[in-house]
């Protein structure tokens, strides 16, 4: 097992960051971000102000060189130590998750499966400092409540993330969804949530301000549904982040049972390509500001 790291540390003391990529295989937006900036450091285009930086451009390595999500199971599952790893995801959480030791902030970057605007998770949002850097990044959305409706839901789909990991080292986290997988400008978003971030913690000089043309949008994660059977079908190809109104149908399942919501909500990460067993869509209510 081969995992690429690299870190910078300059002469003034500072936080220290740790940037993730491609924790999902087949999501190239957050390698190609990262080498960039790697590139730029090297090269001195860029320079480190204060504290350091490990980078991590490719977290799951063979699904990545497959061009797969994952290889055994979903490494944002799974990521927490194990005494006796059963799958190549958990013996790369053993080797990822100690990188988070001593971390102060945690990004972790990824895309999404459906197309849709870029979107922000913060599973944390009680830590100040999480919805600090959530307001100095380029996303108009931010999620709220990921924990909860993993806790709440009768499915067993493991509930050890990497921002969960980061949280119980103490660090601040953000996970970042930049566009959908093959949509390049997802690598231009990345970058500049990486630049961001880094300038938001002083470890560069200052970025110009983003442009505040739309207020922030809090969306409250409520319920995760399970692909069921091969015939379990979405009414239509949903966007992720669409949003619907109260007696919508969404999905129509197998034995003919219709998922209709009954209060107006967004339809977040609906996943064509799941698989029984697998998360297939959630739903989310927009929050009052
Ligand atoms: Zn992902």
């Amino acid at each position: 097992m081969l995992l690429e790291t690299t870190k910078f540390t300059s002469m003034k003391s500072g936080p220290h960051l740790v940037v993730f990529g491609a924790i999902h295989g087949d999501e190239v937006c957050g390698p190609r971000a990262i080498r960039g900036i790697i590139a730029d450091l090297e090269a001195g285009n860029l320079t480190l102000a204060s504290g350091s930086v490990t980078f991590v451009p490719i977290c799951n390595p063979e699904a990545h060189a497959a061009g797969k999500r994952s290889i055994d199971e979903n490494l944002n599952r799974v990521f927490c130590v194990t005494d006796s790893p059963q799958s190549y995801e958990a013996r790369l959480a053993n080797e990822l998750c100690p990188l988070m030791t001593g971390a102060d902030v945690f990004l972790d970057i990824h895309s999404q499966n459906a197309p849709g605007p870029v979107s922000l998770f913060t599973d944390y949002p009680e830590d100040p400092r999480n919805r600090a850097l959530a307001a100095a990044l380029p996303s108009k959305y931010v999620l709220l409540g990921w924990p909860a409706i993993y806790e709440e839901t009768e499915h067993d789909f493991g509930s050890y993330s990497t921002n969960r990991c980061a949280h119980e080292n103490g660090a601040a986290e953000v996970l970042i969804e930049c566009g959908q997988n093959e949509d390049p400008e997802a690598a231009v978003v990345a970058r500049e949530v990486i630049l961001r971030t880094l300038a938001h913690l002083n470890m560069i000089d200052p970025l110009p301000a983003l442009s505040s043309d739309a207020e922030t949008v809090n969306i409250r994660m409520k319920r995760v549904y399970a692909h069921e059977h091969p015939d379990d079908r979405f009414e239509k190809e949903w966007e992720h982040l669409e949003l619907v109104s109260k007696g919508t149908c969404i999905a129509v399942r197998a034995t003919g049972e219709r998922i209709v919501v009954d209060c107006d909500s967004i339809v977040i990460f609906p996943k064509v390509t799941a698989t029984p067993g697998e998360e297939w869509f959630y739903l989310g209510e927009v929050e009052p500001n």
